[in-house]
């Protein structure tokens, strides 16, 4: 039996996390869930799950009547809260594996001491690995972690490379290139001039997964391929010249490696995160997703395009901030985090995003060391810069 830490339990890929290990009773026991504001929510998973420990991330939002209601639900569980409280949980003796499905930097320091205290990491919160890859990548080797990506992409490209790729690497491995797809999101085929005019709702809508609304917004920005781009090539030690981004609208290929006698070696499947979510949690074995198998007599066509940057600037600009090195991805995600709440807030145009984006990346030098803190330091800078360039749009 194995015990499951579920950090950002509440969002979309900690709801699907919970459905698959619902299906394997026998196999995986919740030891830990955590969520910030959606307590009913979170209330419910409690009560099914029964954890030893729950963490409420939003202090303000929990009030003694909220309180009351957990203690009822499940008499043992220890109530924690606050961020502290995520890394302690993420370094408990009795946990097995940590699943990081917290958005954005908040799931940083939880995520980075899952990896040092060698932890089997199941890692949806690709942003960890953009703001402080080496420092990640440093902790899993120094520590003996496995670290299992749960991006469905670069799940896919873990399941295409040969089982010694971290042994052997890219030449050795024969390998000529990593391909990353994206579908394009939702106005792959809009007018250039209707961009500035997109809603919250039109950008969140996307054509084939179902996500939280930050993701879902950097996949119409395509700033989340960029992000992907930045965490495969910490993953896998790639360079941004061993990677391509390739546009498959249809999002049945999740990745692809192509080898140098010429075979490509695909991942397919639904668009439904649950198969990677299973892959990560059995790992080296297989389990039911709950996902059904693709139906080849249903899909009419699997299409493919290069990424056009003028549609796409933000992905130009995770190719910028990954060559720049230091903490140029570290200012990038920060300032980009900024942007799209603005832009879910009504606050910016769509269009404003990249704007934003680019100008936290060309104004922002190094400052402050690549140690922990001061990638933290150079993340709130970048955040208040970003906050600034917004006032002034
Ligand atoms: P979501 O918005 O649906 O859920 C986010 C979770 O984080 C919630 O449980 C929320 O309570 C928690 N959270 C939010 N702010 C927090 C804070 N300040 N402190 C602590 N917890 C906080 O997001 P999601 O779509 O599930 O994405 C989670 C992560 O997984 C992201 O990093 C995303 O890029 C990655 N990811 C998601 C998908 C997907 O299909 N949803 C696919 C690939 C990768
Ligand atoms: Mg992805």
């Amino acid at each position: 039996m194995q015990q499951v830490a579920v950090l950002g339990a509440t969002g979309s890929i900690g709801k699907n996390t919970l459905d698959v290990i619902a299906r394997h009773p026998e196999r995986y026991q919740v030891f830990a869930l955590s969520g910030h504001q959606n307590l009913a929510l979170l209330l419910e998973q409690v009560t099914q799950f029964q954890p030893q420990v729950v963490i409420i991330t939003s202090e303000k939002h929990f009030t003694r009547e909220w309180q009351a209601r957990f203690e009822q639900a499940a008499p043992q569980c220890d109530i924690q809260l606050g961020e502290q409280a995520l890394v302690e949980v993420a370094k408990a003796p009795s946990v097995d594996i940590v699943m990081a499905a917290i958005v954005g930097a908040a799931g940083l320091k939880s995520t980075l001491a899952a990896a040092a205290a060698g932890k089997k990491l199941l890692l949806a919160n690709k942003e960890s690995l953009v703001i402080a890859g080496e420092l990640m990548m440093n902790a899993v080797a120094d520590s003996g972690a496995t670290l299992l990506p749960i991006d469905s992409e670069h799940n896919a490209i873990f399941q295409c490379l040969p089982s010694d790729y971290a042994q052997q690497g890219f030449n050795a491995s024969g390998i000529q290139r990593v391909l990353l797809t994206g579908s394009g999101g939702p106005f792959r085929e809009w007018p250039l001039s209707e961009l500035a005019a997109v809603t919250p709702q039109q950008a969140c809508a996307h054509p084939n997964w179902e996500m939280g609304q930050k993701i879902s917004v950097d996949s119409a920005t395509m700033m989340n391929k960029g992000l992907e781009v930045i965490e495969a090539c910490h993953l896998f030690a790639l360079s941004s010249e061993q990677l391509e981004v390739v546009i498959h609208p249809q999002s049945i290929i999740h990745s692809m490696v192509s080898y140098v006698d010429g075979s490509v070696i695909a991942q397919m499947g639904q668009p439904d995160m649950r198969t990677p979510i299973a892959y990560g949690l059995s790992w080296p074995e297989r389990i039911d997703a709950g996902v059904e198998a693709l139906d080849f007599s249903q899909i009419a066509q699997l299409t493919f395009e290069q990424p056009d940057y003028q549609r796409y600037p933000c992905l130009q600009l995770a190719f910028a901030a990954f060559r720049a090195q230091g903490s140029a991805a570290t200012v990038l995600n920060a300032a980009n985090e900024v942007a799209v709440a603005a832009f879910l807030a009504a606050g910016i145009k769509f269009t404003d995003i990249a704007k934003v984006n680019e100008a936290a990346l060309n104004s922002l030098e190094n400052q402050f060391g690549l140690d922990i803190d001061g990638l933290i330091q150079q993340d709130h800078r970048a955040r208040e810069f970003a906050r600034d360039f917004i006032k002034h749009l």
